[in-house]
């Protein structure tokens, strides 16, 4: 079972002797940065001149610097800038800038995993990854409270690396709620996997397929849309708010039964295997390579993919059946 630590684990004062950089100010970034703040650690935001996200964090009183030069300052180094470009970021501006002793942080352990980013020696290599996005991060520390985080250590050149991790933790409001003590392939590995197999990837072919089969049938695209995508919505929470149980507890008796008898006829064997497939070309890094190429490349099947599915029938659908939705909040 894994390990767990709580508040009373961690000791904030580690992180509150230390000057943190937090490079990026998106997602994860500015709650990071905040919350640290908050926390009476000495941030600095890393951004280049020119970034979007440099306005944001001024405004919101954090003193930003470029990512060299936050490096520079800097004993501890948060990379929360895009996982595509973090090799180069690390080669340009951590890089030249990184003193045994220091400490390089990551909110997720693709680049380390994959050898993408080969920290020297004598520098403590960590991973703090709130289990949620970066605003609900941010609203949890701001009320009290705080979203779970997984902390792994990869390289403890200090001896101290763990307990600097946790104190980190303990700094955005993750002790609040536990952390869970990980290692940078395991996060790596299981997240890709998650977000292949089943949230994003999984969970949208599901949703098409099940579309396409309404409407080739012959109904109307506009109730396959209510059927297979917007309640899934509903059944989710109730998943979300108690596992399976409470998802067939609340449907009717007939949906229930459905479920039994067909989903394994849906996601079988053969999904299974190729779920195996997914998972082996994750592990065996064939995965990384073909994204790092297409990424390097200028995205061109991701954006071929992207504008296939947006011209889809499920999606045009979707689109004007939600304008009849007063609740549904359709920003990006
Ligand atoms: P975002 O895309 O939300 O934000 C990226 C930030 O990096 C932006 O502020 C961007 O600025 C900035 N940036 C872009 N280029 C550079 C550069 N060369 N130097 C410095 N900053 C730069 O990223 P996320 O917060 O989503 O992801 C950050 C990390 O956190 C990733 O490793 C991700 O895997 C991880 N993570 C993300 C989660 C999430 O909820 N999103 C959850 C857990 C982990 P600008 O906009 O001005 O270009
Ligand atoms: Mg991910
Ligand atoms: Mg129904």
């Amino acid at each position: 079972m894994a390990e767990l630590f709580y508040d009373d684990d961690a000791d904030l004062s580690i992180i509150q002797g230390r000057k943190v950089a937090v490079l990026g100010y998106g997602s994860q970034g500015h709650a990071h940065a905040l919350s640290l703040r908050d926390s009476g650690v000495d941030v600095r935001v890393g951004l280049p001149e020119g970034s979007k996200s440099r306005v944001k964090a001024e405004e919101q009183g954090l003193r930003v610097v470029t990512p060299a030069e936050a490096s520079a300052e800097a004993d501890v180094i948060m990379v929360l800038v895009p996982d595509p470009i973090q090799a180069k970021v690390y080669a340009e501006s951590i890089a030249p800038n990184l003193k045994d002793g220091d400490a390089l942080f990551f909110g997720h352990g693709f680049n380390i995993r994959f050898d993408l980013i080969e920290p020297p020696a004598g520098v403590d290599v960590c991973m703090v990854a709130p289990k949620g996005p970066g605003h609900l991060v941010r609203r949890q520390y701001e009320e009290g409270r705080g979203v779970p985080c997984i902390v792994a250590v990869e390289q403890d050149a200090s001896g101290n690396a763990f307990a600097l991790a946790l104190s980190y933790a303990k700094g955005i409001g993750g002790t609040r709620a536990g952390v869970i003590k990980t290692t940078f392939t395991e996060e790596t590995e299981t997240d890709l996997f998650g977000e292949q197999a089943v949230l994003c990837g999984g969970a949208s072919a599901l949703v098409k397929a099940g579309f396409e089969t309404l409407v080739e049938a012959g109904y109307q695209p506009e109730i396959a849309y209510f059927e297979c995508l917007h309640e899934l919505k509903l059944i989710v929470d109730l998943m979300y708010e108690g596992g399976l149980e409470k998802m067939r507890w609340s449907v009717s008796e007939t949906a229930e039964w459905g479920d039994y008898v067909s989903g394994p006829r849906v996601v079988n064997d053969q999904t299974k295997a190729e779920m195996k497939k997914i998972l082996g070309e994750i592990q065996d890094g064939t995965f990384a390579k073909n994204w790092i190429n297409e990424y390097n490349a200028g995205l061109p099947k991701y954006n071929e993919y992207k504008k296939a599915d947006s011209e889809h029938l499920l999606e045009t659908t979707g689109k004007k059946l939600r304008k009849l939705m007063s609740w549904v909040d359709d920003e990006a």
